[in-house]
């Protein structure tokens, strides 16, 4: 294999991530452009001459504001009960409607953020979405095989991500709402129980911030997908870059799985198809999950993540990811598990799998730039992000090479 400068591939990431941000803009979970989306990345694979092509097609859940909606909305019930229902109905039936509604709400928020089916799945809009899985055998016989990630949809630009200092302050509201699914019921029981009012009012502002949830969530699709540049075009214009340096320079053990998928953003539906197909023979794979790789001078990855079951990365690939970070002026690590968001690395990690989420940050802050931003466009796309990016995906693969 070659070592060669990854700035000329950098520039054809770029190009790709650039046609696809302006080529189908507001690729929202399950919409035409998400397929658009899908379907330039399988014709520059055949372009490539890439052989072994597959897709997979499923009903993608098409937001995820809606099921938040849902949720919160179960949590609302749950307030409203105990506030409103102990004088028309007496405490304790006011109480039990009270639990039951929060159990259901905190149900649903367990199931789908350990990405899990979930009870009323059903009632929620889905969508045809799609994965595009490219497989990119080597010269010999396979000994290692990379898995390489790239989702292909973009969120809706909602306003908890419009500003820095909005995002900073959801990073705290969006844990205490999902938290306060298990607390508020906590502290009614405590209160009827205990006789004491003062556990009813502690509730207070959790319904408040459970109001916040549900309005949010009931409004959200209201507005404009966010144009998906740095998350994620700028991924799947990596993954295309690296199937064409693939395709001139094969290794000559490591087998390398491309993968495109669909509803990412709306809770993974893409990446549970993939693994429900094809997890069984990835269990040794190293899965390279790409976010956010287009702006930002430093690479980093998510140490843990997942908001109500925290999974950590596994300590030999955390290893291996550092040693190749050393290249690039370290990996800066990021604890995610705290606050509201998942990636597909989440329910890899969550199904036992070896998997990194690589992403950049720019040098004064930990924020993911232009997350989920309207302004997350084309022309804010950097060419040396994306060469770190690919340089780095690239030394992993040599480096499971080498190990061979
Ligand atoms: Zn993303």
């Amino acid at each position: 294999m070659d070592d060669a400068p990854a700035s000329s591939w950098a520039q054809r990431a770029l190009a790709h991530a650039v046609t696809l941000t302006n080529a189908s803009p507001g690729r929202g979970s399950a919409t035409q452009a998400e397929t658009q989306a899908a379907e330039y990345c399988r014709s520059q694979l055949v372009s490539l001459g890439v052989e072994d092509i597959r897709q997979q097609s499923f009903l993608g859940l098409r937001s995820i504001w809606l099921f938040f909606a849902l949720t919160f909305g179960l949590a609302l019930v749950g307030h409203a009960s105990f506030w409103l229902l102990a004088g028309p109905a007496g405490w304790q039936i006011s109480l039990l409607v009270s639990l039951v509604s929060f159990a259901m709400s905190a149900f649903l928020l367990w199931r789908k953020l350990t990405f899990r089916d979930y009870p009323l799945r059903a009632s929620l809009p889905h969508g045809p979405s799609q994965n595009v899985v490219a497989v990119l055998p080597p010269t010999g016989g396979v000994r290692s095989r990379v898995v390489l990630v790239a989702h292909l949809d973009s969120h809706r630009s909602v306003w908890i991500f419009a500003s820095d200092l909005l995002l900073k302050a959801n990073l705290v509201i969006v844990p205490l709402a999902i938290y306060g699914v298990f607390i508020a019921p906590i502290l009614y029981l405590l209160s009827s129980l205990s006789h004491l009012a003062i556990f009813s009012y502690l509730a207070i502002p959790l319904t408040l911030v459970h109001f916040l949830g549900w309005f949010t969530g009931a409004t959200a699709d209201l507005g404009p997908f966010s144009p998906g540049a740095n998350d994620n075009a700028s991924a799947a214009g990596s993954l295309l870059a690296l199937a064409e340096r693939l395709r001139q320079n094969p290794p000559a053990h490591t087998e390398t799985w491309l993968v495109f998928t669909g509803c990412e953003e709306s809770g993974c539906d893409g990446m549970r198809v993939f693994l429900d197909e094809y997890g069984k023979d990835l269990k040794e794979a190293v899965f390279l999950d790409f976010e956010l790789v287009g702006i930002g001078e430093r690479l980093g990855y998510l140490q843990n993540e997942g908001m109500l079951r925290k999974q950590s990365i596994p300590a030999d690939v955390e290893k291996l990811s550092l040693e190749i970070g050393q290249a690039f002026g370290g990996l800066q690590p990021l604890k995610a598990a705290s606050f509201g968001a998942f990636t597909e690395n989440g329910l890899l990690l969550e199904r036992g799998f070896r998997s990194l989420c690589l992403l950049a940050f720019q040098k004064d802050s930990l924020l993911l730039p232009e997350w989920h931003r309207l302004t997350d466009t084309a022309s804010r796309l950097q060419v040396s992000a994306l060469g770190l990016a690919h340089a780095f995906a690239w030394r992993l693969i040599q480096k499971l090479e080498g190990e061979n």
